[in-house]
């Protein structure tokens, strides 16, 4: 790092971008401090203008872009550069997915030590767009005016929003309906600085393979005004909407979703299939959004954990059980373990809708549940872990190395603390055999990757 700053807010310098970051800003190096400028892209030229100057790194933007690179794309969505949902629009569809790969690459590398692994080719969309079966839009009284889209970058300012085109078309229609009967009937948007106002969110998920629709109002009170028009012109316009609910949130919170939730109109669930399993999902189950991927994601899953029917297999963070109910079909046990015990309730429910009786379900921290079932003396064939954000705990690595399972296949989010994980599994006498990113989130710099270890020797 240079001593002092080499530039000062409002200069206009000529950079090169040499790097991206996980959020999709150019890096460029000026004497060796870093500007973070959004919309560079590596190998790019660009006139920018500093923003603001901190000790080890500043901000920029861009004035004129000078050299633009090949995979530069024109973003098709004309609220791109305020909206702070995509990051990414503005590089093509291979740029992505290479992107991703190198950024998988280079985490193994710099991260976990581990160079010269193969990286398979990221696997993308035919259609990376329209992909979202889930859109939870914020409503917010603006400038005097109803306000309905997604927040800025970094901020609580709505972009007004018509379409969002990385959602299913249907949903993304049902939402903009429901706003304008909203808006018509004069229902109060929430205010977040004074914690007043009714609607403070309108959601909308559907079920890819089955059509189904759930509308999801969350408002600050108890009543929801206008609720038997809303329900009629919804229901009128849309036959495929099963599930009309309610869910209150009282708080000063960014949470979206409080604790109470009524169904006002039709069932609890909307139904949906992975494979050809079928999932029950409640307003508030967490359900991967991008459901063509999601069967990627997982096949992949379930090639590494190469099953034959007599395999033991743990399945750590299993949330509402999704790659349990995956697997266990061609498992001979599978054993889930997640700590939210709502999703637990949820796994146990989608197992009896399924008919699937070997998959063991239960509440609690992978790093001690899974420790108690060594004791009891289950020993699993293939351990898979897809853990959030943060990665695996380390008395859970400690535990999966002292279980010598025949194969790990480890379903990442985050390539960083993937890397940590993998590195510590290598020592443990574990080898890397495949290493696939999936492009789950288009558009976006979210990566998701499954890799597959299996023991050394074996
Ligand atoms: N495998 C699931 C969900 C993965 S998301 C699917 O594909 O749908 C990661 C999950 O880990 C979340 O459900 C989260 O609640 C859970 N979790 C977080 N920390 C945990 C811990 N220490 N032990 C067990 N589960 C945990």
């Amino acid at each position: 790092m240079p001593e002092s700053i080499p530039v000062e807010k409002n200069d206009q310098i000529e950079v090169t971008f040499s790097d991206l970051t996980q959020d999709g800003s150019g890096v460029a190096k000026v004497d060796g401090y870093t500007l973070f400028v959004p919309g560079g892209l590596p190998g790019e030229k660009a006139m920018v203008q500093v923003l603001k100057t901190k000790k080890g790194y500043g901000y920029g933007r861009i004035i004129e872009l000078t050299q633009a690179g090949e995979e530069r794309t024109t973003p098709p969505c004309p609220i791109y550069d305020q909206c702070g949902g995509c990051a990414i629009q503005h590089i093509g569809a291979k740029g992505q997915l290479d992107y991703k790969r190198e950024i998988v690459r280079n985490a193994l590398e710099r991260i976990g030590g581990l160079s010269g692994v193969q990286v398979d080719e990221t696997l993308g969309m035919n259609d990376p767009w329209h992909y979202r079966n889930k859109i939870q839009v914020p409503v917010a009284q603006q400038d005097g005016h109803f306000a309905f889209g997604f927040y800025k970058k970094r901020s609580h300012d709505i972009v007004n929003m018509d379409h969002c085109i990385i959602t299913e078309p249907i949903i993304d229609e049902v939402v903009q309906t429901a706003r304008r009967i909203a808006e018509e009937k004069g229902i109060t948007p929430y205010d977040e600085a004074k914690n007043r106002g009714v609607l403070r969110h309108v959601m909308a998920r559907s079920g890819k393979k089955t059509g189904e629709v759930m509308v999801v109002f969350i408002t600050r009170t108890e009543e929801l005004p206008f609720r038997k028009v809303l329900i009629k012109a919804l229901t009128d316009a849309y036959p495929q909407i099963k599930s009309i609910v309610q869910n209150v949130n009282p708080k000063r919170t960014n949470a979206i979703m409080g604790e109470k939730t009524k169904t006002l109109w039709g069932r609890d669930v909307i139904y949906d299939q992975i494979g050809d399993v079928t999932f029950a999902i409640s307003a508030r189950s967490f359900f991967q959004v991008n459901p063509i991927q999601t069967e990627v994601l997982y096949g992949k899953a379930l090639e590494y954990a190469g099953l034959t029917g007599e395999e033991t297999v743990i399945d750590a963070y299993c949330g509402i059980g999704t790659i349990s109910l995956f697997l266990a079909k061609k498992a001979k046990k599978v054993y889930g373990v997640e700590i939210v015990p709502e999703a637990i309730d949820d796994a146990r429910q989608n197992a009896e809708l399924n008919k699937i009786t070997n998959a063991h379900f239960e509440v609690g921290k992978a790093e001690e549940v899974i420790p108690k079932w060594q004791e009891q003396g289950i020993k699993p064939d293939v351990i898979v872990v897809d853990p959030p954000r943060k990665g695996c705990d380390a008395a859970l690595i400690d535990t999966m190395i002292a279980m010598q399972p025949k194969r790990i296949v480890y379903v990442s989010c985050n390539p960083a603390t993937l890397a940590r994980d993998l590195k510590l599994l290598t020592a443990g006498g574990f080898e890397i055999k495949k290493v696939q990113p999936v492009d789950m989130f288009p558009q976006t710099m979210h990566i998701e990757c499954v890799v597959l270890m299996s023991r050394v020797g074996k």
